[in-house]
């Protein structure tokens, strides 16, 4: 059975001292159960969100690490750094692919690194406009997935919890969200993906979240697909109410799949 998972990524938002407020806050109003929680601030902002969540069942993720354990790496984090701070970290958000030059190779170095350190990755893939339109949606995204899974370990990623988030990069922060049932068909695709690279029965053990200008008010459309598993949400995760109402739809989900 795959979990629900909402995982809120509060991109470069909220400062250590307003943070762990905000976090507290979510957590209050969205105590669901059978749904998998967790919320990603700033880099220097994790202590505070964790100390804010301690005694939640609220899990604590970064939005990145480095693809390197150590070195020369002026203003980045290396996985290990994170320890006590984070349990799971987002890997490759097309504004990591976009604005700093992210490529797939590193992606993938990144999730040895994440695994390595212990931390439960999400890995985020999406195409951009032109694709979609020219129909090269499932291509561009099969092409991200090989590049950042294709010669690692099925058993070591999925014992780890890999989960994968499927962001078209035109849904990002635009207000214009994809539709559910192009959602599904890319989890569908992405699952595809994931046997064609040798993972069996596995690939039906991934949880495919969705990602793009989810709100409260269309969350519904994704989360009535049974291929699709929660949302990753961005915008909309720094507003509690937006929060409270995206989890209590998840916690629909969660019930009618029998989970909580
Ligand atoms: C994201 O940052 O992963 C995201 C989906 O952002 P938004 O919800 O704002 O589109």
């Amino acid at each position: 059975m795959r979990p629900i998972v909402i995982a809120a990524n509060w991109k470069m938002n909220t400062t250590p001292a307003d943070a762990g407020g905000l976090a507290r806050t979510i957590a209050s109003r969205t105590r669901e159960p059978g749904v998998t929680r967790v919320i990603c601030p700033p880099y220097v902002s994790l202590a505070a969100v964790r100390d804010a969540l301690a005694g939640e069942d609220v899990a604590v993720g970064a939005q990145n690490v480095h693809h390197e354990l150590a070195g020369a790496y002026t203003g980045e984090i290396a996985a290990p750094m994170l320890a006590g701070l984070a349990s799971w970290v987002i890997l490759g958000h097309s504004e990591r692919r976009a604005y700093a030059g992210e490529t797939d190779a590193q992606v993938g170095a990144k999730l040895d690194r994440a695994l390595a350190a212990g931390l439960r990755p999400i890995l985020c893939v999406g195409e951009v406009l032109a694709d979609r339109e020219a129909g090269r949606a499932t291509e561009v995204v099969d092409a991200q997935l090989r590049g950042a899974l294709e010669g690692r370990d099925p058993v070591a990623l999925s014992a780890a919890g890999l989960v994968i988030a499927y962001e078209p990069v035109w849904a990002i922060g635009t207000g214009r969200n994809a539709r559910g049932a192009d959602a599904a068909a890319m989890a569908d695709a992405i699952r595809a993906g994931l046997r064609s690279l040798g993972w069996g029965g596995s690939a039906e053990t991934v949880p495919v979240l969705y990602g793009g200008s989810v709100t409260s008010a269309n969350v519904d459309e994704f989360l009535t697909e049974p291929a699709v598993d929660g949302a990753l949400v961005g915008g909309a995760s720094l507003k509690p109410d937006e929060m409270a109402g995206i989890v209590a739809r998840a916690g629909l989900t969660a019930r009618a799949r029998g989970l909580g």
